[in-house]
């Protein structure tokens, strides 16, 4: 394929992400405007500030912009802006479907009310599929900067809420926090029909993702790179077929990997690991959505035509989509293959 058509397949590939934080799309203007109407103080007054300050070192000093951010937020109506910036944005590139993180705990910790914000996010989900075509479901993440105990309790308060709520999650820092001290949250998040996923492998040491598929039971590993010095735990994620949830351009940004050639992509492509390319927190790493990671992983490592269907196969199939929407899916990369005849020229079925 020529590179201007590979670029175009690559834009027409339908886009699922299953890895962004929806506090991580929090765009400075936006960030400016709901601290305003809301009366929070913050260290800025104007966006430029916040895009100057959005220069980092190491994960931690995100975190604590990222954090900064997450105060803003009061009202149902402010979770309803954030998500449909993020919708907007992504609807003029080809995402279809997307799974997104919200950190509820930050808020319901600071005395926002949990079903302001799921409902202030549903309402905007129900929005987004009939104006643009996009569905989405909610994961209810948790912060492993707060004890175990304000977990659960977050987690029974989201049991009425629970048809809003496609699955649970957990990131924030992996120092000192081992997946051994969650196993009675996930246990309970299992029980109750959520999915599960967790970041593991970010920064933290490998076994992080092995106790994580073993203890916590984990569906989906987000990021999961830190299994890459050991070949055991990178053939159990196949074997186990526990995709990964990788985030390139936020991997080199916070200085987890030297370069995104650098991260493990091209080495869990030859073992088979399930994997999907996803934003993280994209406004914070210079406004990079979905698109921009698939084409930055393309200039820098160029992918294979095979390789980039997986990927998006891969996707489709880790997602936790209902099977409607799933066939759905499935119909558009299809659709796609055939558009630029993968079989007849790659033999690709
Ligand atoms: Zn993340």
């Amino acid at each position: 394929m020529d590179p201007q058509t590979k670029s175009q397949f690559i834009k027409d590939l339908p886009k699922v992400e299953l890895h962004m934080h929806l506090e991580g799309s929090l765009e400075p203007e936006l960030m400016i405007e709901i601290a305003k109407r809301n009366n929070v103080d913050i260290p800025f007054t104007s966006a430029e500030q916040i895009r100057e300050a959005s220069v980092f070192t190491s994960l931690q000093s995100f975190l604590d912009l990222y954090y900064l951010g997450h105060t803003v937020f009061k009202t149902r109506q402010d979770f309803y802006d954030l998500i449909w910036a993020y919708f907007k944005r992504v609807a003029t590139g080809n995402l279809r479907h997307c799974e997104i993180f919200f950190e509820a705990q930050e808020h319901v910790n600071r005395g926002v009310k949990l079903e302001d914000i799921v409902l202030g996010l549903h309402d905007a989900c129900v929005q987004a599929k009939k104006e643009f075509g996009i569905t989405c479901g909610l994961i209810l993440t948790l912060l492993r900067h707060f004890p175990p105990e304000n977990m659960m309790e977050l987690l029974k308060q989201a049991v009425p809420l629970k048809e809003y709520i496609v699955g649970i999650g957990m990131s924030s820092s992996e120092a000192g926090c081992p997946p051994s001290l969650y196993v009675d949250i996930f246990n309970f998040a299992r029980e109750q029909g959520w999915h599960v996923t967790s970041h593991a492998g970010e920064i933290g040491p490998p076994e992080y993702v092995k106790d994580s598929i073993e203890l916590l039971k984990i569906e989906r590993c987000d990021h999961g790179i830190g299994a890459r010095t050991r070949p055991d735990i990178v053939k159990l994620l196949a074997e186990k077929e526990i995709g990964v949830t990788m985030c390139p351009i936020s991997n080199v940004l916070l200085k987890v990997t030297e370069s995104i050639p650098y991260s493990p992509i091209r080495q869990y492509l030859d073992a088979n690991v399930k994997m999907c390319f996803n934003s993280d927190d994209p406004s914070y790493f210079g406004s990079n959505y979905i698109d921009e990671n698939y084409a930055a992983v393309e200039k820098e490592m160029g992918l294979s035509v095979r390789e980039w269907v997986k990927i998006v196969q891969d996707a489709i199939d880790m997602s936790w989509a209902e099977d409607d929407v799933r066939g759905k899916l499935q119909e558009e990369l299809d659709g796609v293959k055939a558009k630029y005849k993968v079989k007849e020229l790659y033999g690709i079925e």
